[in-house]
């Protein structure tokens, strides 16, 4: 049944009568325990890795060449470019960012079906970022029972000293958070010391606080309740889970009775709270599954440290699936207590079948989409040609009795280097091109001269002479044509006349 925990937050699990919700409850600070273990020394390594990836992946350096950003990571708003290592993104091409996105949430998915919530507990930026500050205010303030007695007594000079230098050391580390932020969007070095010599635009001091305010609130804060009422991830996540994913589980069956005193008709928990007391979003893992619980697996660490104390098998909390929890009660149920340890303390073992519909569902769709972008990237074109064709007005009735309409070519070259192409009109009307600063190689044709990593931008007009015949709309096809004559890329039109059966 549903109540609520220590903290005043409703349980999730379970029907609850409406009136014992309470509408609002004030967020009791969390003091989490400092904990050693296989599971924290994964978190510290998870931790070390996204944010040497976060912080110094503006720094590398990648030659593109002359005039090109060396910044192998590099979102150039002002030329319309994403750099990152060997690709080049340009504004026409953010399908492959909004492919990469599809990408990452269906490998959430997959590792959210697999591996419970791993995400949130290990490399979400808010657990990352947490988890640091958490560690800082640790440093300067103590473990969990100092920290709490720091804040129960009156305010004396020691108490400001480590309250100034915890939030000083968090507002360091925010402010380095804000300015790596900005070095994605700017070269890393030229950025550094406009920063910190005043020579960056507003715009760039606006960012650089606004991502220096949030991850201070966020991080130093606000923290567990992000999890608990910002995100959406924990709503809905539960859709992605089933029997067979492995969460962070209690082995109740084992545990329960609890009870302080070792023996006959007691489990092996001992509710010495050393699970909660370790927990950051300060719940009970021993309440079941539950919405706070991000997965950090930090409880497991605490325990077995207990377990190993007591001479008990490790693994009274695990990540364990939930299909195995239920075949280790059942089959336990009708044992007293202390036979239903095991010799292992793990109960019925079923290898967890990470091969099943939902993820092979996941594998199928991931392979696809990175297929298609694979493909799609392979297939990209160097040169792209955009036609764009006056729409006021739509036609021009010449003096001569002619029909003349006007087009906007814009060559957009990808390749570092610029060349000359062949700009050739197909139509099955018999019109006559003219290309405005470009060179006439033959009827039709013109030499055009592109930019490498740039765009160039032509003037084309196309004239039915008077005497000919044309339909209101009639197909064109704009060509570019290398030095050997071959199509490197093509753009169909049409050519627009007035209203009938065509004109004279
Ligand atoms: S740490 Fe283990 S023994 Fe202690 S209260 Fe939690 S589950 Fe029980
Ligand atoms: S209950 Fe355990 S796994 Fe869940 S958030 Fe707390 S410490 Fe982490």
């Amino acid at each position: 049944m549903n109540d609520v925990t220590a903290r005043g937050k409703l349980k999730s699990a379970g029907p609850v009568a409406a009136a014992d919700q309470p509408l609002y409850a004030n967020r009791q600070k969390v003091y989490p325990k400092a904990v050693s273990g296989p599971v924290r020394r994964a978190k510290w390594a998870v931790l070390v890795a996204c944010l040497a990836l976060y912080y110094l992946a503006p720094l590398i350096r990648w030659d593109r060449g002359p005039n090109q950003p060396d910044q192998a990571i590099l979102v150039d708003i002002g030329n319309g470019r994403l750099y990152f290592f060997w690709f080049e993104i340009w504004p026409q091409e953010v399908y492959y960012l909004t492919g990469l996105l599809v990408l990452g949430a269906i490998a959430l998915f997959a590792a959210t079906s697999l591996f419970g919530r791993v995400w949130c507990g290990f490399a979400c930026p808010q657990t990352v970022w947490t988890d640091l500050f958490m560690w800082v205010e640790r440093l300067i303030q103590g473990d969990r029972n100092e920290r709490m007695k720091l804040d129960k007594a009156p305010w004396t000079a020691a108490k400001w000293r480590k309250k100034i230098v915890t939030h000083a050391a968090w507002l360091g580390i925010a402010a380095a958070t804000g300015g790596a932020w900005i070095m994605y969007f700017n070269d890393a070095p030229t950025m550094t010391v406009a920063l910190f010599t005043g020579q960056a635009s507003l715009e760039v001091y606006f960012f650089f606080g606004l991502f220096t305010a949030t991850t201070y609130v966020l991080a130093g804060w606000a923290r567990e309740q992000v999890c608990t009422y910002m995100c959406p991830w924990p709503r809905f996540q539960a859709a992605m889970l089933d029997e067979n994913s492995l969460v962070v589980s209690y082995r109740a069956w084992r545990g329960e009775p609890r009870g302080k005193l070792k023996g006959e008709g007691h489990g092996d928990c001992v509710d010495c709270m050393a699970c909660v007391n370790v927990c950051p979003t300060g719940i009970d893992i021993r309440d079941g599954q539950q919405l706070e619980c991000i997965g950090c697996g930090l409880c497991i660490d605490a325990c077995d440290d207990i377990m190993a104390k007591l001479d008990r098998p490790k693994g009274l909390i695990a990540f364990e699936t939930l299909k195995n929890i239920a075949a280790s009660e059942t089959a336990t149920r009708s044992m007293p207590p202390c036979a239903a340890r095991t010799a292992t303390g793990m109960g019925v073992r079923h290898v967890p079948r990470f091969i099943r519909a939902r993820t092979i569902l996941y594998a199928a769709v991931l392979s696809s989409v990175m297929a298609v972008m694979l493909g799609t990237w392979m297939l990209r074109q160097e040169v792209t040609l955009a036609v764009l064709r006056d729409r006021a007005p739509l036609f021009v009735s010449l003096a001569d009795g002619g029909i003349r309409n006007a087009y906007t070519l814009k060559i957009a070259n990808k390749a570092r280097d610029g060349g000359e192409l062949t700009l050739v009109l197909e139509s099955p009307a018999r019109l006559q091109m003219t290309v405005q600063e470009a060179q006439e190689t033959g009827p039709n044709r013109f030499r055009v001269t592109t930019r490498g990593d740039g765009i160039t931008q032509w003037r084309v007009l196309a004239t039915l002479p008077p005497g000919e015949r044309t339909r209101e709309s009639t197909p064109v096809t704009f060509r570019l044509l290398d030095a050997r004559g071959r199509t490197v890329v093509r753009t169909d039109s049409v050519f627009l006349g007035p209203h009938g059966e065509g004109h004279r």
